[in-house]
Parts: structure tokens; sequence; C-alpha cells
């Protein structure tokens, strides 16, 4: 079973992956926060009851989807592992991203682990302290985050770093692929920024910035002990597309456990999915959709097009019949060169940046070189 057994049809009956913010409080202010956190909960954040019911909603998905409880910070609710545990007895995969904050010990992960969760998400955005630091707005960010790497490896939790390239670590994409090689770390995430929230636009790097990005990625996919994905860069699998090589298939030889034994959504997540060469890709409101603190939901965490609110709407509806939804899922119909793209239907472009950029969420990917005919894949 992998996701290539997905079909069209699949996609557009279930996500591949829901996110759920489970609270927008934290008590950090990073520069490129999405949420835009705040230290104290949103008095309308879902309530404990509500926040179940959305994962029973969730369940009666026909193919589950892995849940991503983020944040803000997670660990800032204080029913989080009560909402793991009801997960997990509703046969969903659990995922969780933690804060860099004093509230991410060791006690913490190890609870988290005996609730269910199969992998912890941990930000980091530099390959020093100074970088990194200087991202995250306060001093001992970096030290703290690479104790929680340890904290995972000690409990043997897999764990997915993430990392946002923006002007200030493009320099660094070798030097922190180095740093994560002694890490232990199943999966690289690398985000490629778009501007909403704190992401602001003169932190964006530069269309041709990101293929040679991508060349140090495919090279780093290729060599490290991680699998590598990038997200809302889906010109990532029309790069490596364009070199013969599979964009969902980590390395020759590398396992991935102990996540190695997950679902569809897990095995997908974790990169380790491919041997075929015409993928479906998975994009906002395509495999993914989010819900926020509130109920809101939305195509992606990036993509602030609310199309409903639970409980009011139900997520499995939205996600099905939406019309938002629906034209996220048909590269057809996408405007300028996505539309017209060989590559529309594996990458299509990040529509949140388009979104960002344009106002438009079908418009063009604003951050690709490609012109469509250049170099047409063999055979898509
Ligand atoms: S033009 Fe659009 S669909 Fe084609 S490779 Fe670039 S981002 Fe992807």
């Amino acid at each position: 079973m992998s996701h290539t057994d997905y079909s069209r049809t699949d996609f557009g009956r279930n996500p591949l992956m829901f996110y759920y913010e489970v609270t927008m409080a934290c008590d950090l202010v990073c520069k490129h926060c999405r949420a835009s956190a705040q230290e104290n909960p949103h008095p309308e954040e879902l309530t404990h009851e509500q926040s179940k019911m959305l994962l029973d909603q969730v369940a009666t998905f026909p193919r589950r989807p892995m849940i991503v409880m983020t944040g803000g910070d997670p660990l800032k609710r204080a029913d989080v592992f009560e909402l793991i545990r009801h997960a997990v007895a509703q046969r969903l995969q659990v995922a969780l991203t933690p804060s860099a904050t004093p509230l991410a010990t060791f006690e913490a992960f190890q609870q988290a682990r005996e609730a269910g969760v199969r992998r912890l998400g941990i930000s980091l955005d530099g390959a020093d302290a100074q970088t990194h630091d200087a991202f995250r707005g306060w001093e001992g960010s970096f030290e703290r985050t690479l104790g929680m790497l340890e904290n995972a490896r000690r409990l043997k939790m897999a764990v997915q770093v993430n990392t946002t390239v923006t002007r200030r670590n493009v320099h660094q994409i070798d030097a922190m692929a180095e740093l994560l090689a002694k890490q232990e770390i199943a999966m690289w995430a690398v985000f490629f920024l778009v501007p909403v929230g704190r992401g602001v636009e003169e932190e964006r790097i530069r269309p041709q910035e990101y293929e040679e990005v991508f060349e140090r990625l495919w090279h780093h996919a290729q060599t490290k002990p991680y699998s590598v994905k990038t997200t809302e860069a889906p010109h990532y699998r029309r790069f490596v597309l364009q070199r013969g090589g599979d964009p969902l298939a980590g390395p020759q030889g590398k396992d991935d456990s102990p996540a190695q034994s997950g679902t569809d959504a897990e095995r997908w997540s974790m990169g380790t999915l491919g041997g075929h060469r015409a993928p479906l890709g998975v994009g906002d409101g395509k495999g993914i959709m989010f819900v926020g603190h509130t109920g809101e939901i939305y195509p992606a965490g990036f993509l602030p097009l609310k199309c409903g609110r639970f409980p009011d709407d139900s997520v499995v509806d939205v996600y099905r019949n939406h019309a938002t939804f629906r034209a996220l899922r048909d590269p057809d119909g996408f405007k300028g060169r996505c539309g017209l793209c060989e590559y529309r239907h594996v990458c299509g472009g990040s529509r949140a940046r388009a979104y960002a950029v344009t106002g438009d969420p079908l418009e063009t990917e604003p951050d690709c070189i490609y012109v469509p005919g250049q170099d047409p894949p063999p055979e898509l």
C-alpha cells in the first residue's frame, strides 16, 4: 500500500494529512510564524469536547489521514495528551509539533509517546545559534532545540525537522544538512517561505535561488541518512523529475523506522514512497487540510482562504465539495504558466504563495522559473 495507490478519486475524497491547530497560544514570537501566535489561548478556541468531536469526524474519512497537532505550541494546551489518546482510540495516527519552550521537556515527550504520538516535528532554522536564535527571537532557542532532539533520540521517537528557508539562512543549507546527519532524524522537511503571518515578503528567496537550493537538497536526499521533502515548493518534484529521479522516494536502502511500518499517510509524509514515475502531487487542499484553533477550515495552514467552520460545517463535506478545495485539486484550471505546464499534475506550484503574492490561489507560482515546453518530462 502506498501513496501512489491514491487515485485522483481518492484524493478527492480523503486528505492524507490533516493539520489541527489545537491552540494559537505559544510563548515564542518567531519571525516567520504562520499563526502569528499569541501568549494566551483565544477565548473561542475549540473546547475539549469540540476537539474530540472534530477528531471523531476526521476518523470518518474512509482512508484516515494522519493528524498533525500543531499550534501555536500544542503543549500549551492542557488537554493535549488526552486529545492524542482520543485520536489514537479512533485509529488515527498522530504527529505533534512542540515549540522550543520550557514545556518541551523529556517528560512531556515521554507522555506524548505514551499517549501514542508517532512522530515529533521540531523546528530548526539555522546551523548555528546566532542564525537560529535570530529567527526565533530569543537567545538559547538553538541549544534548547538540540536538547529536544536529544530527548527524542533517547525516547526513540521518530523526528521530522522542519526548516523554513529564507534570505537569512539560505547560505546554510549544506551546514544544516551536515548538522542533521548527526541527529538520527527520519526526515528533513524544508519549508519555503509564504509571505503570510510574520513571514514577511522581504525574507523570501529569489526564484533562481530555489533551483540552487533544490540542487543541494537533491544531493543531500541521495547521500544523507534521512529523507528530504519540501513544503510549499512542489516544483522540487519538477526539478527531481528533470534529473531522472523519483521525487517521492528516499535514498536506496534508507530506513525510516520506527515509522517504517506506518500507514499510507505516515509513509507518504516520511517521504519513503515512490518507485512510480508519475505520482500525484500533494498540495494545498489536495491531500492536505487545516483546521484552525477556533474551528476555521482551510485548504492549508499557509492558505488563509476560509472554507467553513467546524462544528457548523463538516470537514468531510468541505474537503470533498467546497468549490475552493475542488479548484485547488484541478491543475487544468490553473492560470498562467502553471495551467499550461506539463508538470502541473505532479507539481502545480504553491497555491498558498500564488495567493499570498497575487491574491488568486489559481495563479502561476511566482517563485518558479520553469517555462512550459522548455524541458517536458519523458513519461508523465
Ligand atoms: S510552472 Fe507551475 S506547475 Fe510548472 S513546474 Fe513551475 S510551479 Fe510547477
